[in-house]
């Protein structure tokens, strides 16, 4: 089959819009799947050769044969992921963008941990009961979409009262806080070229976390601000030319690790998500094994992509032009998982 008989598809969120504005930008057809009444974005942006609207994340499975038979090719994002969960996406058997049994690794706490520490990435040291507590610790609910409900505390007595309103919840993770700056790093590799790419940077833009140095700590104490990460936008980032190579070196060593704990390894787009503390240590708490909306403001390119391309190359672009080249050399199913 060539291009042109394929459609990309995501559903309507996240980095959609870059997903298929890129899709377009390649040749292909799109589709948009969004939930009833939040189609206006694909539509205005003009991004969407098609828009299906579904009432619920689940209605995706009622609508696959459909998908099938059409050879649409799923790009699963965030929104994607967290809204049917990497389960429900394992059970896909419409045509998916990257290997699924990685998502498995980057949605358990556990499994994540053990991947980073396995590829010799630095991680913030976690706390097993709060008794143990002996410096700053953030502590994480899970399923605290975006950074909402996180908490901060010092020590056991203040995790204990600052519980009290988390009466019930037993979901958590205790970690060391770490003072520093978040960067969000973005890479792309391809299985059919072996090669890894830095696609960009990114930090968050986060309430009220962002907000609270905009007033005196006086004041921060009057009106009682706690601290919470909830995600509302994200800013683009240049980092320090001369920690590129340590970029590389950890990307390289993630997709090298993934490749020992599931078939064909982690590929396309995937981010790691640090804090670089004052030294210049690299403190990695997170691992996304797919694109980040940290990329979104790169629709038409990052200054990284600029040099490697001297073309707009989003990632959403980037990960189609995988498709497009894999469709070329007959490898499709070298893109497919
Ligand atoms: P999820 O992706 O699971 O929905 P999330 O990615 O929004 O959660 P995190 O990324 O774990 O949540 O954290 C949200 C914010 O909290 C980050 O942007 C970062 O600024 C801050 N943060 C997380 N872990 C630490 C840490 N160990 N030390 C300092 N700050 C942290």
């Amino acid at each position: 089959m060539k291009q042109a008989d394929y459609t990309i598809a995501t559903l309507g969120s996240h980095t959609a819009l870059q997903i298929l504005k890129g899709a377009k930008d390649e040749g292909f057809k799109t589709l948009a799947i969004c939930l009833k009444g939040r189609s206006e974005p694909y539509r205005s942006y003009n991004v969407a050769d098609e828009i299906i609207e579904i009432e619920k994340p689940s209605d995706f499975f009622a609508i696959e044969e459909e998908l099938i038979k059409r050879n649409v090719i799923i790009i699963p994002h965030g929104s994607f992921v967290s809204y049917l969960g990497h389960k429900s996406v394992c059970d896909i058997k419409a045509m998916h963008y990257g290997t699924k049994a990685i998502l498995e690794w980057e949605s358990n706490r556990t499994m994540e941990r053990q991947w980073l520490k396995k590829s010799g990435i630095n991680v913030p040291r976690i706390f097993e009961t709060p008794e143990e507590i002996n410096c700053a610790v953030i502590v994480k609910f899970h399923g605290a979409h975006g950074g909402k409900g996180y908490f901060l505390a010092h020590s056991t007595a203040e995790f204990y009262e600052r519980f009290k309103e988390y009466t019930g919840e037993d979901d958590y993770v205790i970690q060391e806080y770490i003072v520093g700056v978040p960067i969000y790093a973005h890479y792309f590799y391809s299985r059919l070229t072996s090669e890894l790419e830095v696609m960009g940077f990114d930090k968050r833009y986060e309430s009220n976390a962002d907000s609270i140095g905009r007033i005196a700590a006086k004041d921060q104490l009057d009106v009682n601000i706690s601290t919470s990460y909830t995600i509302t936008g994200n800013v683009p980032v240049v980092l320090r030319e001369s920690l590129l190579p340590l970029v590389f070196e950890m990307g390289h060593s993630v997709i090298k690790t993934s490749q020992d704990l599931v078939e064909n390894g982690l590929f396309g787009p995937f981010c790691l998500e640090m804090i670089i503390d004052k030294n210049l240590k690299f403190w990695t708490f997170e691992i996304s094994a797919r694109i980040v909306a940290g990329t979104n403001p790169y629709v038409n390119g990052s200054p990284y992509t600029w040099l490697r391309y001297d073309e707009p190359m989003s990632t959403g672009r980037r990960l189609a032009r995988d498709i497009k080249e894999a469709i070329e050399a007959n490898q499709l199913d070298k893109v497919l998982g």
